[in-house]
């Protein structure tokens, strides 16, 4: 198990600058995500820690060792890309023992290891098979152990679930987790899907444009987004332009085309009053009753509804019939209300995040 390190990395590929000082620390054991809309230098990143590029400035440690111009076959990493690379006419146990007959590893050890590792992805027993003759989500798995069988120092991950179905495509995140947990391994993991992120990673890095944005463990970065963009990127939400009237130890209160708003969330000690800042308020946060609350409570009606059984999504429009809002309710009760009836919706101050202006 080791940790990784990169340090001010740069790359870019003549004019685009596909990262741009680049900085994180990711721990021993952990799953760390690269997470971004496309072309923000997610994959660049991951291929340079495995090797395939060699930046211009800045470096990457495995521990304390700097491999930033070790060849990648002498990085002993493990990769699992999104196409899976296998060999669909040769046997699972084939395209698995691959990488030791490489490193010339004795045959029968070669059979343990490759037992070994068809075993942690529940494919043991399968061995015999032809990649051909398995599911999309089995030639996942096999992909997974011909990663793992390396005992690779790390395990590099690109969008690994990106041609699965969307069934297959959850269960294989869990699957993912538990194989790395179990062995101990450090993995980066490229995706754009912040919903496979928000339930894999231990922590995770939103990049755009070749910059690092945040980094921070799922809630972190769902909850106390830093900015518009990272607040936008990892989830719906409802954003209301506002200014800060009043500052105390535990919060802030914001006033908006909707009314002021306390908030204890994502709370940024540089907003002074009178500063013009940005809410950010997710839609599954607000609470709605037919009767006004004391604070942060917005009037207004329900005007559009799509009703998914556990959940209802409300287009809520405020009576001063300046803003609409997103609003989800788990468990709908107000899912029949006429559009005439006045109700309330209300959110608690830890559930409202007070960004910059930017
Ligand atoms: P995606 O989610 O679409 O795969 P990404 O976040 O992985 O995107 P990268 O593939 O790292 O993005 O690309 C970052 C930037 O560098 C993009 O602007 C891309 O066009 C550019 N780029 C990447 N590889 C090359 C290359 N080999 N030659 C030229 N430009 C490249």
């Amino acid at each position: 198990m080791i940790s990784l390190t990169v340090e001010t990395l740069t790359k870019s590929f003549g004019e685009t600058l596909a990262l741009d000082r680049i900085s994180l620390e990711v721990k021993a054991g952990e799953i760390f995500f690269l997470l971004g809309p496309s072309g923000c230098g997610k994959t660049t990143l991951l291929r340079s820690i495995a090797g395939f590029y060699i930046p211009e400035q800045g470096r990457i440690l495995f521990g304390n060792e700097d491999v930033t111009r070790l060849p990648p076959h002498l990085r002993k990493t493990g990769m699992m890309f999104q196409s899976y690379a296998l060999w669909p006419h040769m046997t699972v146990a084939k395209n698995v023992a691959f990488g030791l007959e490489e490193q010339r590893v004795e045959k029968h050890e070669i059979t343990r290891r490759v037992g070994e590792a068809l075993d942690s992805v529940k494919m043991g027993g399968l061995g015999e098979r032809r990649i051909a003759q398995l599911s999309g989500g089995q030639q996942q798995r096999v992909a997974l152990a011909r990663a793992l069988v390396i005992r690779p120092r790390c395990l590099l991950l690109d969008e690994p679930l990106s041609n699965l179905d969307a069934k297959l495509r959850l269960e294989m995140r869990g699957e993912i987790r538990r194989v790395c947990k179990e062995s101990g391994l450090t993995a980066i993991y490229v995706t754009h899907d912040q919903k496979e992120a928000l339930s894999v990673a231990d922590r995770m890095a939103i990049l755009d444009a070749g910059e690092i944005r945040q980094i921070g463990s799922p809630r972190e970065v769902y909850r106390q987004p830093n900015s518009r963009f990272v607040a936008d990127f990892m989830g719906e939400t409802n954003f209301l332009e506002g200014k800060v009237t009043a500052l105390w130890s535990e919060g802030v209160a914001v006033e908006t085309a909707l009314g002021s708003f306390q908030a204890l969330a994502g709370l940024n000690s540089l907003h002074q009053p009178g500063d013009s800042c940005l809410v950010s308020i997710r839609p599954e946060s607000w609470n709605l009753a037919a009767e006004p609350t004391p604070l942060n409570c917005v009037a207004g009606r329900i005007r559009d509804r799509v009703y998914l059984g556990e959940m209802a999504q409300y287009e809520f429009l405020a009576t001063s019939g300046l803003r609409e809002l997103k609003i989800y309710e788990l468990n709908p009760r107000f899912v029949d209300l006429s559009e005439e009836r006045e109700v309330y919706a209300s959110v608690d101050p830890q559930d409202v995040v007070v960004l910059p202006d930017l």
